[in-house]
């Protein structure tokens, strides 16, 4: 054992009060088998520690010996992750393992759960069943961790009903990088809140999740329909029907499916929630001919449907046993199907092609319903216009051969060339596919921005590392920097745009020199013409902020929430302006996309927000002034003044929604304004120092948004 390796073997066993159960080093005894356990044993990964603490202050002084001796951090639940992330997914990182994490309660008025972090999800299945027949959404294999699978999504059958795990949670608790313990909520540390939902593990150990719960599901039908004869060819048709099947925007959420190529054949499965009547009424016998083996089972208890799908999950993956694996995964939405002659070239393609193992899987998962009821932007987790996932996994004996590798790369490349706009998609990061490209822009997309400026606030060293996790700010900061500073406005009006948006917009509530930076851009505004009077609903946006923020000042309380309208207003307010200073600078660029009228109506829809605030912020300083009594003064928050004024909560929440949307809604605009004209100067400025391509691609994300954002009123 090296000098260092001792001292941080010391520091932990202080840490953990001298237990030695409760850690363990590179020089234990059986340290591989029983305390490092890779999932996947392709990834050969040797962390420097495993702890094993029993609460929330010994986990913060685990963080701190990792921090001082200048190592990563990661939690592990369940220990599923595809890549070994839990274990830092690289060498030298200490652990946290949360197995002692077992608590569980249910407040029988409410019906919100505590449950420790270290609860695998079949305990949880058992123990929310127990306290009085509540369930929640999340996956199928009962030795996935409730730690790791509601901090990234949480995918399952009853998604589409009841939404993905993290989105049933309603509080954590959770160790930070600087070893202080916080509990977040939608109203206490948001932004942490907001990150853990769908990034967790780059931000922070959750210790304990409160979680909102459901009813179980009474009776549901699990069905399968298996193609096992002929060639793959013969079965495009097939999985034709499904993808029209499940696309159909009428589709019921009791509906849940998947289709599954193995090398056996295809297998078209899932489960509906409601009777063998309504089953039977959808006649799938009749969608899906030609089949094998039909089967249908009736559930009538929770916990055996649930039982059922970790069995099937077992015999497909093996549960939770280790394996060299290879995955690989990505998204698809509903407005862009697999073109069919693109299935029928996948189909072929299988047919052909040399695999390398028996024991390989292509699984295409049907999500939407619930889960895309909550905006794209609501919480980390970003894939909210997916209708459905595919991961495509191999094992192998010993190791992965190439040819398998080649095999799944060729399957992800034809469909992602085939699909319109399939590069764009991204990857769900419970699927983790170590070998994209850009995984966090893949797993994160559009909220990307967002975490890596919350990551440079709460975890600015990156801590809680893993290869594809969220990278603080300070990279990505000195680009867009140099960037502003290297550009000349006149040329690279969009440029500017994206740079501005980038680093001064979405950063200045969070990074601690945004205001630097802030100045700094809006002296670049200024140059390309600062005119919030090509759009005078901009100006009035300023105005309505600058209002707001001095109005919750002035009372003293300068609560978050007037906080969080008013920076909303200034957000849609700055970059409506930067929108309508691109579109009249580059006339001839959008007259044929008839943009001016397309951004009408957005404009309309923020005129009517800042009127209604501009309404309550002077209703609510009238009545203030009117009646300044001092006990109304001491009673009445600035907030609760201001929604007084609007009459109630409820349309103050609503307007902040709207304000959100408008918000996403600009934020594209502006984006296709961009697209449009960094194609046109792209062309020139290839050979420069400019990443372009980085930035095209970011545009493009967007720009698919956009599309996705026009489709909004449409679920799946
Ligand atoms: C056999 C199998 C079946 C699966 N089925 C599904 C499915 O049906 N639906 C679905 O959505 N996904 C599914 N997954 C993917 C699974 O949800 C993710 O791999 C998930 O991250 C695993 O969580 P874990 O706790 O088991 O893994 P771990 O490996 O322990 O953790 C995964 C990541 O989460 C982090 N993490 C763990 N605990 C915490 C914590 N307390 N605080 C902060 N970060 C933490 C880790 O550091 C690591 O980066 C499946 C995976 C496997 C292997």
């Amino acid at each position: 054992m090296g000098s260092s390796q001792s001292a941080l073997g010391t520091s932990i066993k202080k840490a953990v009060v001298g237990d030695k159960d409760l850690y363990a080093l590179p020089g234990n005894p059986l340290y591989a088998i029983k305390d490092v356990k890779l999932y996947n044993l392709s990834i050969p990964v040797k962390p420097a520690a495993v702890t094993y603490p029993k609460t929330a202050q010994q986990v913060a002084a685990i963080i701190k010996c990792a921090v001082d001796a200048g190592l990563k951090v990661q939690a592990r639940c369940g220990g599923h992750s595809y890549a070994n992330y839990c274990l830092g997914g690289v060498n030298g990182a200490v652990v946290i393992d949360m197995k002692h994490f077992q608590k569980f309660s249910m407040d029988n008025e409410t019906f919100r759960a505590i449950a420790g972090a270290g609860s695998l999800l079949g305990d949880l299945t058992k123990r929310m069943h127990n306290a009085g027949g509540r369930a929640m959404a999340h996956g199928t294999c009962p030795q996935v961790g409730l730690g790791g699978h509601a901090t990234i999504g949480g995918l399952g059958p009853s998604s589409r009903l009841w939404g993905t795990a993290l989105d049933h949670i309603e509080e954590i608790e959770i160790v930070l990088a600087d070893s202080s313990i916080k509990r977040a909520s939608a109203t206490q540390n948001p932004d942490i809140f907001w990150a853990v939902k769908g990034a967790g593990a780059s931000f922070g150990v959750v210790t304990e999740f409160v979680l909102r719960t459901e009813k179980e599901a009474g009776e549901a039908v699990h069905f399968s329909y298996s193609f096992t004869v002929g060639t793959y060819a013969s079965m495009a048709v097939i999985f034709k029907a499904w993808q029209k099947f499940v696309s159909n925007r009428k589709l019921t959420r009791k509906f849940a499916s998947e289709a599954i190529i193995t090398a056996v054949g295809l297998i078209i499965s899932g489960t509906y929630f409601g009777s063998k009547k309504e089953y039977d009424a959808l006649e799938m016998d009749d969608k899906f001919p030609g089949h094998q083996k039909g089967k249908t089972i009736v559930f009538r208890d929770w916990l055996g449907l649930v039982a059922h799908w970790g069995e099937e999950i077992g015999l497909l993956l093996g549960g939770g046993l280790s394996a060299p694996l290879y995955t690989k995964s990505m998204t698809f939405n509903g407005c862009d199907l697999i073109p069919d002659n693109v299935i029928d070239t996948l189909f072929s393609y299988l047919d052909t092609v040399e695999k390398g193992t028996l024991i390989w899987f292509i699984i295409f998962d049907l999500a939407g319903g619930a889960v895309n009821d909550i905006a794209q932007g609501a919480t980390a987790y970003a894939h909210r216009d997916a209708l459905f996932y595919l991961q495509s996994y191999a094992v192998g004996v010993g190791k992965v051969p190439d040819k398998t590798k080649e095999f799944l790369r060729g399957v992800n490349s034809l469909l992602v060339k085939g699909t319109p706009g399939g590069d764009q998609f991204g990857a769900y990061a419970g699927y983790v596919d170590p070998e994209l490209p850009n995984g966090p822009l893949a797993y994160w997309r559009t909220n990307l921005p967002r975490l890596e400026q919350i990551k440079s606030i709460v975890d600015p060293s990156d801590v809680f590392h893993n290869p594809q996790g969220v990278k603080p700010l300070a990279k990505a900061w000195k680009s867009a920097e140099s960037l502003i500073s290297s550009l000349t406005p006149s040329e690279d009006s969009c440029l500017t745009l994206w740079a501005i948006q980038y680093s001064t917009v979405l950063s200045r509530r969070y990074h601690p020199s945004g205001a630097h930076v802030v100045f700094r851009t809006s002296g670049v505004e200024a140059a390309i013409g600062f005119g919030a009077s090509v759009l005078g609903i901009a100006g009035a946006g300023i105005s309505v902020a600058t209002t707001l923020i001095r109005f919750s000042v002035s009372y003293k309380c300068s609560t978050q929430k007037i906080e969080d309208p008013s920076s909303q207003v200034s957000l849609t307010a700055t970059i409506l302006t930067t929108v309508g200073n691109t579109i009249d600078s580059h006339q001839d660029y959008f007259k044929e996309d008839n943009f001016r009228e397309k951004f009408g109506r957005v404009i309309e829809r923020c005129k009517n927000d800042y009127e209604i605030l501009e309404a309550a912020v002077q209703k609510a300083k009238g009545e203030v002034e009117k009646t300044e009594s001092e006990r109304w003064e001491r009673k009445m928050t600035s907030w609760k003044k201001l929604f007084w004024a609007l009459s109630s909560e409820k349309q103050m929440k609503g307007l902040q929604s709207s304000l959100e949307v408008s918000k996403t809604q600009v934020l594209m605009m502006q984006s296709a304004a961009s697209l449009i004209v960094l194609q046109i100067i792209g062309r020139r400025r290839e050979d420069e120092n400019i990443d372009l391509a980085e930035l095209k691609q970011k545009m493009g994300l967007l720009l698919r948004a956009l599309r996705t954002a026009h489709y909004s009123g449409q679920k799946y």
